[in-house]
């Protein structure tokens, strides 16, 4: 394939969010998360409302973006696109409690992937505006004020099977991104 420029998201897509969440949540409250099943994008969309608090909570906390785990295959998987002569970079929103994600978003990257994949980093609240050929990005419907120039490739997570027109893309699956590294 003719080099790319691709957009990998972060959460959920190099970052497991979810698990982060899991073991904060058990480290700070002493208790597992209480979730049956994920359906819903957003977590709280999945957990009682008598929770939501405790969940703010977690994601305000310091140190959470911070430690999150690297999702099975994210890391390599961004470095063979780059090494495969595409134009790679990480383009991520961070979430309204800014103070810590931001800042934590770039440490992550730097330790995960290394000092230079930091200046890959692209932070925008509307992905819309940002220029691409294919954004891979596990939320199901990404919308903002302009037409997207790329193509949404969907980063198969639980919460998205409903999303079936969209090509499915699992780093832990190489045929589903293999025809990048061609
Ligand atoms: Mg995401």
């Amino acid at each position: 394939m003719a080099p790319k420029l691709i957009l990998l998201d972060q959460d959920g897509v190099l970052a497991d969010f979810e698990q982060g969440v899991r073991q904060l949540w058990l480290q700070t409250f002493q208790q597992s998360f209480p979730m049956q099943q994920r359906r819903h994008f957003y977590l709280r969309q999945d957990i009682a409302p008598q929770f939501h608090q405790q969940l703010s909570q977690i994601y305000a906390t310091k140190g959470f973006f911070a430690a999150l785990p690297p999702l099975a295959g994210g890391i390599a998987a961004a470095k063979r696109l780059l090494a495969a002569g595409h134009d790679v970079r990480i383009c991520t929103s961070p979430i309204q409690e800014y103070r810590y994600c931001v800042t934590e978003k770039f440490d992550w990257v730097g330790e995960h992937l290394g000092e230079d994949w930091v200046n890959r980093i692209i932070l925008a609240k509307d992905k819309t505006w940002v220029r691409g050929d294919i954004l891979i990005d596990d939320k199901p419907q990404i919308t903002g004020s302009l037409l997207p120039q790329w193509q949404h490739w969907i980063y198969d997570q639980p919460y998205n099977r409903n999303e079936t027109h969209l090509h499915r893309v699992s780093w832990t699956q190489p045929e589903t991104w293999a025809e990048l590294l061609i």
